[in-house]
């Protein structure tokens, strides 16, 4: 159960005392972003990649695994694969043994087939950088589109993994599961600059500090008038 969801069972007075405590969140969100920022100034993305097609290919393996394992196969896989005609060149099975460790390889090698057929019939080799025609190529979902676009520095959303989703409804940013429900609430909120930077800063907090089972608020510089979930109290 979300937090907001445990609020709705708490008394009254403790809501009034959160509300008391913390601003309306469109007042909060400049701070939460400038302190996020200093305390986590090497935030970024963790897959390795030299190329928007190595880009591509690295947040389609990334579903259902770590960055850490991706870099792992990545490596090897990078130095076989440099062009879209080189995932048609071999086998489906070929492809699925590469790519094995990332798990879900069979549906994966899939994905990237289809990717790559499409990248060489309609955009002569190369990835688009149009958001709509992104979510045209087989295996690529509004997430994957989402990460690719920011790092290239078109941001068209907001990308929204499991540390997003639990930091915002901690930070009392929306109320939603949903994790596009959550996207559309933060767009409303996030000013359109730092819509790239905003889930790295999520993530890596989410790492460090916003754990999900255990949240250091002692250590974290939102805990006094910043999040509605603190444990901290000024
Ligand atoms: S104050 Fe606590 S719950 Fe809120 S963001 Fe910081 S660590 Fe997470």
């Amino acid at each position: 159960m979300a937090d907001w969801d445990k609020m709705r069972h708490v008394p009254r007075s403790y809501l009034t005392e959160v509300h008391k405590r913390v601003a309306p969140k469109r007042e909060r969100i400049r701070p939460v972003i400038d302190l996020l920022a200093a305390e986590h100034q090497d935030a970024a993305i963790a897959l390795r990649f030299r190329s928007p097609l190595e880009l591509l290919v690295s947040v389609m393996l990334s579903a259902q695994t770590t960055d850490v394992n991706v870099n792992r196969v990545t490596t090897k896989l990078f130095e076989k694969y440099r062009r879209p005609e080189d995932y048609l060149a071999v086998t489906q099975e070929e492809l699925e043994r590469d790519i094995f460790a990332t798990g879900f390889y069979r549906q994966k090698a899939k994905a990237l087939r289809g990717t790559m057929q499409r990248l060489i019939e309609f955009h002569d080799g190369e990835v688009p950088t149009e958001f709509d025609e992104l979510l045209k190529l087989p295996g690529v979902a509004r997430k994957t589109a989402n990460v690719v676009s920011a790092e290239r520095g078109n941001a068209q959303g907001i990308v929204v993994d499991t540390h997003v989703r639990r930091l915002s409804q901690r930070m009392g940013l929306t109320r939603q599961e949903d994790p596009v429900k959550i996207e559309r609430d933060l767009i409303r909120l996030v000013p359109r600059a730092d819509w790239a930077r905003f889930p790295h800063l999520m993530i890596w907090h989410g790492r460090r500090v916003c754990d999900a089972r255990r949240p250091r608020c002692e250590e974290c510089p939102l805990a006094l008038d910043l999040c509605p979930s603190s444990r901290v109290r000024g």
